[in-house]
């Protein structure tokens, strides 16, 4: 069990990746609560999406509230305190060991104990933290989620909803939670698309219809009245299509315009724009010939511009990510070749010039990055050996503007891979009631 968690973490990790952004520059000065959504394209933390944590693939999650940054590691939620970055368990149980138990009828009794984070969800909303947990022990490959609220302090747990079998990704947006997964019929015939349940419980509602034979939705993410996914099929068949989904109009139209065998990347907010990359590849057998082309557009995709920036097209160890308020080149932690120790992550203002970067970066293949708020963007780091569990995971922090330029790294956490997954495995289904249950 616990090599098979261990390899399916490595798995995680590996399609781990840089997150979504945010949008600073609008920053409502009101604070709406969960029942005062407002529809506009404006950026409003308490009710919208937060993009700057989000993390499309599996393995962490990560969050803020006005006091604390939370973080869901392995099969643990930790608290880091704003002030000081000071880590803990979410958990106040006296004489527990918290991560470090390795009996699994005590582990699990840990209040921070979550279960393995497959399906990424942990959302700081109105005073309230959201979270997947995993219905099922991870034997099973098809694992079914609920989705547990309580206060930032672990206590008032409530299970909200359960997520439809056959759940991919899970954001969370004025008031519903949406989903990217297959729907199954009574026959258990699977369509794919984008479903929405009312953040207070309710049926699902399938609002897209995935239009790709043996295509899946990837991406999910959101801003302002816009749900932003990725309709696709990767293999022999490319088809990437970029799908923006209009919260007042309910109309859902592909927004990103390219040429003929060019493939269109994921795409980010920043500043109140799109900005994406488009791959021109396939009509070229010899992938030397490859390059990609960056574009802007409004936040309805209209508008697409090629833009130019100062930086190699044909280069493929580097990407871009967005904390919504800048753009961020970083090298692309699995791209081949490359020296571990030689990294690049730098901070780009809108001309896209360098206005920050690291003089000397190391990080492996498997890293997560967060790109955070105005102040402070996360890397979590797999260290040491990564095939087996004598690795480390160590998180740090990165002040974003520091005054002479230079980007440094600070370590708040660094933890033995055999406390990040302990292969636990529950004895009957009654894990997340369990989980629920506390608090
Ligand atoms: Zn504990």
């Amino acid at each position: 069990m616990k090599r098979v968690s261990i390899i399916i973490l490595a798995a995680v990790l590996c399609l781990s990746m840089a997150a979504c952004s945010p949008k600073e520059t609008q920053i409502s000065t009101s604070q709406p609560t969960a029942s005062e959504v407002v529809m506009d394209n404006v950026y409003h933390p308490e009710t919208d999406c937060h993009y700057m944590y989000r993390n499309s693939y599996f393995g962490f999650a990560m969050t803020e509230s006005p006091d604390a940054y939370y973080i869901h590691i392995g099969d643990t939620v930790y608290v880091i305190d704003k002030e000081t970055f000071t880590f803990s368990p979410l958990c106040g149980k006296p004489n527990c060991r918290h991560q470090n138990e390795t009996d699994n009828h005590l582990a699990y009794k840990c209040d921070a104990y979550f279960g393995v984070c497959q399906l990424p969800l942990l959302e700081y909303f109105d005073g309230y933290l959201y979270i997947t947990t995993t219905e099922t022990v991870i034997s099973s490959f098809s694992a079914q989620y609920n989705i547990i609220r309580m206060k930032p302090d672990g206590t008032q747990r409530k299970i909200v909803t359960t997520l439809p079998q056959g759940t991919e990704e899970c954001i969370m947006h004025r008031g519903y939670f949406y989903l990217a997964s297959k729907v199954y019929n009574k026959e258990m015939n699977a369509k794919y698309g984008v479903q929405r349940i009312p953040i207070s419980g309710g049926e699902p509602e399938l609002i897209y219809v995935g239009q790709i034979e043996g295509g899946q939705i990837s991406n999910l993410t959101a801003f302002g009245d816009y749900i932003y996914f990725q309709d696709q099929i990767i293999g022999p068949e490319y088809d990437i299509r970029t799908m923006c989904y209009n919260l007042k109009t309910g109309e859902a139209k592909n927004i990103v315009k390219a040429p003929e065998l060019v493939d269109p990347m994921r795409m980010y907010i920043v500043d109140g724009k799109i900005f994406g990359s488009l791959y021109h590849c396939r009509d070229q057998k010899n992938s030397e010939d490859a390059y990609y082309d960056r574009y802007i557009s409004e936040l309805d995709g209209s508008n697409q511009k090629i833009v130019e920036m100062p930086f190699d097209k044909k280069d493929a160890t580097w990407s871009i990510f967005s904390d919504g308020k800048n753009l961020w080149r970083y090298t692309i932690p699995w791209a081949p070749g490359g020296d571990p120790d030689q990294r690049i992550m730098e901070k780009l203002d809108s001309n896209y010039n360098v206005v920050a970067a690291f003089p000397e970066l190391s990080y492996g293949r498997s890293v997560t990055i967060f790109p955070g708020n105005d102040d402070y963007l996360f890397i979590v780091n797999q260290e040491g050996e990564t095939d087996t569990s004598d690795g480390e995971l160590a998180i740090y922090a990165v002040d974003k503007n520091p005054e002479d330029g230079i980007l440094k790294k600070t370590e708040i956490l660094r933890m033995d891979y055999d406390n990040v997954i302990r292969g636990i495995t529950l004895e009957g289904d009654e894990t997340d009631i369990y989980i629920a249950d506390r608090g």
